[in-house]
């Protein structure tokens, strides 16, 4: 074996770098010691090159299942071009083409090669790679976007369930799975469903100094707010993200007829416009794109200066990547919600289409989740995180709530009549439920279940839904009670919870004034 202490000579010469990014180190250690590893790194953190330094190093062919096929051209140029053996594999080549490949890997000159996942599932493809297996050995697979395998990711593949078959087949090759994107639940699922043996786990911080974050709900008059945040950027690069398609085209016709080089982007245009749209932006030939998140899997393009959310995207890890485009160079950049009750009717509305009950549920969750982020009052950066399973101690000053925070009032006597709600219904329910017995609501909910007999049953009408609920956002935020993560986001009481109850603990709220039951926005443009 060759020694560990040459990986810089390597990196310096295959790829030309001096130093390893934070993490890449080791990863590549474990990586070489032939153990399976999981990688979760967020954007631009160098996922790359944890398998391909390896993939070197190693005796035969790594091979690297990649779900984006523009990518994948992409990347194997660019390895091409430093002088190494790459090459891929899928269904836009010709026949011709892929037998000419395959003889040219089984010539011993490749040692990277790209499929897409649901090669694995072409007849041929099984028979090639035993026969490499046999010839040259698969040195490991790496599996970049690993969190499609999980329906509880944001961008759920289900040729990704094939990969299993990898395992199953060639149980002694190493694997790698990569993703910039992993809730804890994601994490579990990507292990279970690739079956990965005892993983190396590599857990790169989330956290993006650079990025303000801010949320404003959204006004009646949306796009002349809209209009105010690009007149704050004026020539900086920016990313609209709307929910259809039809907004889309709207939103960009009407910044052109304002003399702002904007352009749409979403799946319903032909591929060619697509491009010349995409590559526009890139160029700097269109300050703005307009787009739905159809744009920006595997773009790079480091100067984006704001990222705009017109419409409340579906779920908080596709905002976190969306958002997250903004500010790649490093220096300052803005990620902006637009905020409004009705998104959430619209949200719903859409959840409620879905002919799956398991897939309803992920998506409520899903919501919930972004709600919560939306009416937050505490740091933003701590909301997000919380969902990556980091600790962030918050007070980022560099988000609307750390640096405008809203008023602290103390509610202990609101939190401990909402904890020994949730006592008394057994922590069998979720936050509106125990919200309808405390402001003693008669639905055949609360009736059923002989909630309106509770002592606490209506103790909270001088309160309004959105007050309690603001409450029992801060409890969660602060650690004061648990919401169970398997969809039904039952409530239940920790040790906290109880010192509240016993009066051990004081429990202070950042509040938003409420406003009466007038809606924003849901305006004609
Ligand atoms: P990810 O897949 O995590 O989004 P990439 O693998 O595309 O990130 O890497 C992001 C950029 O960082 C690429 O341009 C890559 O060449 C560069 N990079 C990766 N590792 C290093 C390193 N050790 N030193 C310098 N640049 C690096
Ligand atoms: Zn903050």
């Amino acid at each position: 074996m060759y020694q560990l202490n040459s990986l810089e000579s390597s990196l310096k010469h295959f790829f030309g770098y001096d130093s390893f990014r934070p993490g890449q180190r080791q990863i590549i250690t474990e990586a070489l010691q032939n153990r399976d590893v999981l990688v979760i790194m967020p954007t631009g953190g160098g996922k790359s090159l944890c398998y391909q330094l390896p993939a070197l190093l190693r005796s035969g062919v790594t091979i690297v299942v990649s779900p984006l096929i523009a990518l994948m051209k992409d990347q194997v140029d660019a390895l091409q071009n430093n002088g190494i053996g790459a090459t891929f594999l899928n269904s836009s080549l010709e026949r011709e083409e892929v037998r000419d490949r395959e003889h040219q890997i089984l010539s011993g000159s490749i040692k990277l090669l790209y499929v897409a996942p649901e090669r694995l599932l072409s007849e041929s493809f099984i028979p090639f790679l035993d026969i490499l297996r046999d010839r040259l050995g698969l040195a490991s697979f790496a599996i970049d976007e690993a969190h499609c395998v999980s329906e509880w990711g944001h961008d759920f593949r289900p040729e990704y369930r094939q990969l299993r078959l990898l395992r199953q087949r060639y149980p002694d090759v190493p694997m790698m799975a990569l993703t910039a994107t992993a809730t804890q639940r994601v994490q579990q699922d990507i292990i279970n469903q690739l079956a990965l043996q005892a993983p190396h786990f590599h857990i790169a911080s989330f956290n993006r100094p650079n990025l303000y974050y801010a949320v404003q709900p959204k006004e009646k008059r949306s796009y002349l707010q809209l209009l105010k945040i690009i007149q704050d950027h004026a020539n900086g690069s920016g990313i609209i993200y709307c929910l259809s398609r039809k907004n889309v085209e709207e939103i960009a016709a009407r910044l052109q007829r304002d003399n702002i080089s904007a352009l749409p982007y979403h799946a319903g245009m032909t591929p060619e416009l697509r491009n010349h749209n995409q590559t526009c932006f890139i160029r700097d030939d269109a300050q703005i794109i307009v787009a739905t998140i159809a744009f920006g899997m595997g773009i790079n393009k480091p100067d984006v200066r704001f990222v705009l959310h017109y419409d409340l995207p579906r779920n908080l890890e596709g905002y976190y990547q969306e958002s997250g485009r903004a500010g790649r160079d490093g220096e300052s950049a803005t990620c902006i919600l637009f905020y409004s009750s009705s998104d959430i009717f619209r949200v719903r509305y859409f959840i409620d289409q879905k002919p799956d009950p398991n897939e309803q549920r992920i998506a409520y969750q899903q919501l919930e989740q972004m709600i919560d982020y939306a009416e937050g009052t505490t740091c933003r950066r701590t909301i997000q995180l919380s969902y990556f399973g980091e600790k962030f101690k918050g007070n980022c000053q560099n988000c609307d709530n750390c640096r405008d925070p809203k008023p602290i009032e103390d509610w202990t006597i609101e939190a401990q009549k909402f904890l020994s709600c949730v006592a008394r219904t057994k922590e069998k329910f979720g936050m509106s439920h125990i919200i309808d017995v405390l402001r003693g609501s008669r639905s055949k909910k609360v009736e059923g279940y002989g909630h309106h007999l509770l002592s606490t049953y209506g103790i909270g009408k001088d309160k309004s839904k959105e007050e309690w609920k603001m409450l029992a956002r801060a409890l969660l935020h602060q650690g004061l009670i648990n919401q169970s993560q398997d969809g039904y986001n039952t409530l239940k009481l920790n040790k906290k919870s109880w010192e509240v109850l016993r009066k051990q603990r004081e429990v202070s709220i950042a509040v938003t004034p409420q406003k009466s039951t007038k809606r924003a926005g849901e305006e004609p443009l």
